[in-house]
């Protein structure tokens, strides 16, 4: 088998890198070693910035995003038993947020791709890459038990955190950079409809809640905890009693209904320097994650690919790897802005063990700032919506 660029991974990344290049004519083969129910049930992102909706628009897969996501213009801060809005829009010249489920982007792209009758397998094993320094790179991996060799211009490693692209590239190549977070979030998905018009941020002396939506129906509630935290010790009573008490306001009360999944999740940090081997080239978080605080991490693994997608196309009809060879460098400047920001609304909003007071003064202090001072309100909104240019 053989393709012009051979994609390892079907989540966000990878089906958007896949159907921006075939809009430009590009063949890809993208190979999933996880089931097509898998990937579009798998829970995780939902809120996207204006540039992630305005890119997927452009790629062909946008109506139904368009039609359902829901459009908001601000988001809440919650702390000292008041809450505040920052009014993103109005500090950011109209710009806004798209709430569109993760689960529904994936869905939209496998559709796309299979319409098009274009090879995206899944339940692809034993996937490896090899001859990544070579002009022809190659992809080995079991389909259907068969065991197949995918010839490839270029491979784009679309394969997550705990993928093998990363792996493969030989030690001392890459530089690591990375931060562990004493605590995790608990997250539910509940059929219940949204208490609340926008997301509520909320800084509770028990630690950090926030209250999500993903559909006028489904709610997203997460709530700070030990990253190792069990689940089991959680029953829904004891999940919707927390996240009364942290997200509770008088005069105001979230309302409750079916848990419909839960589950812990740990928060991290990395990057990986540079985001290129070869004729490998790295994208989302393949070679970087952020904590979910900034809801960063799926724009910038859709920001990658688009950057991508352009080197790729200009390779391609010109020749020069000109762009190609700057994608690592274009890509990690806008991750950075993004590492910082996800770190930095992480350390506002959740408490550290051991409850150092001092800490805690100063993120009172930091709220208050945030939501008192002008400069610093926009500050935070041109982030969070994503900033223009980075
Ligand atoms: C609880 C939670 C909440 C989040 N909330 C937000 C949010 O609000 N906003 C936001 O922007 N981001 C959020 N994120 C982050 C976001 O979900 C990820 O950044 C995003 O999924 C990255 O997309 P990706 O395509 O790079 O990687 P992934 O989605 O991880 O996709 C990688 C794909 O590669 C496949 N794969 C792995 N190994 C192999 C292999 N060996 N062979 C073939 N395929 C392989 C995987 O099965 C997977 O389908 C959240 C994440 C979590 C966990």
């Amino acid at each position: 088998m053989r393709t012009q660029v051979g994609i390892v991974g079907a989540g966000p990344a990878g089906l958007t890198l896949a159907q921006l290049l075939h809009r430009e004519g590009i063949e890809s083969v993208v190979l999933e070693d996880r089931s097509r129910e898998y990937v579009e049930q798998r829970i995780r992102a939902g809120v996207l910035e204006q540039g992630t909706v305005d890119l997927l628009v452009a790629a062909g897969v946008g109506d139904r995003l368009r039609r359902e996501g829901l459009v908001h213009h601000g988001i809440e801060l919650q702390f000292d038993g008041e809450r505040h809005r920052i009014p993103l829009s109005d500090l950011t010249g109209g710009r806004t947020i798209v709430i569109y489920g993760q689960t529904e982007v994936v869905k939209d792209l496998v559709r796309a791709r299979l319409e098009a009758d274009l090879p995206l397998l899944f339940e692809a094993a034993d996937v490896t890459v090899s001859d990544l320094d070579s002009e022809r790179p190659r992809i080995s991996f079991t389909h259907a038990s068969r065991a197949h060799e995918l010839e490839c211009d270029v491979i784009a490693g679309c394969d997550g955190f705990h993928g093998v692209c990363r792996p493969s590239i030989p030690a001392g190549v890459l530089r690591e950079y990375s931060r562990e977070y004493p605590f995790g979030w608990l997250g539910i998905l509940a059929a219940v409809a949204p208490s609340n018009d926008e997301l509520i941020y909320a800084h509770h002396e028990r630690g950090f809640a926030l209250l999500s939506l993903r559909s006028p129906e489904l709610c997203r509630l997460y709530i700070q905890c030990r990253p190792d935290e069990d689940l089991a010790a959680w029953s829904d009573e004891r999940i919707w009693a927390e996240l009364q008490l942290r997200l509770g306001l008088k005069g105001w009360t979230l309302a409750e209904g079916p848990v419909l999944e839960k589950g812990v999740t740990g928060m991290r940090s990395f990057v990986v320097e540079p985001m290129r081997y070869g004729r490998l080239f790295l994208a989302g978080d393949a070679a970087h994650i952020v904590p979910p605080t900034g809801a960063k991490g799926l724009n910038l693994a859709l920001h990658d690919v688009r950057v991508l997608a352009e080197a790729l196309v200009s390779w391609y009809e010109t020749g020069s790897s000109a762009l190609l060879d700057a994608y690592s460098e274009a890509s990690l400047q806008r991750v950075w802005r993004a590492e910082h920001f996800s770190w930095w609304m992480t350390q506002m909003l959740h408490r550290s063990d051991g409850g150092d007071d001092f800490g805690l003064k100063l993120q009172l202090s930091q709220l208050r700032y945030v939501t008192t001072s002008t400069a610093a309100a926009t500050s935070l909104a041109e982030n969070y919506v994503g900033l223009e240019q980075v």
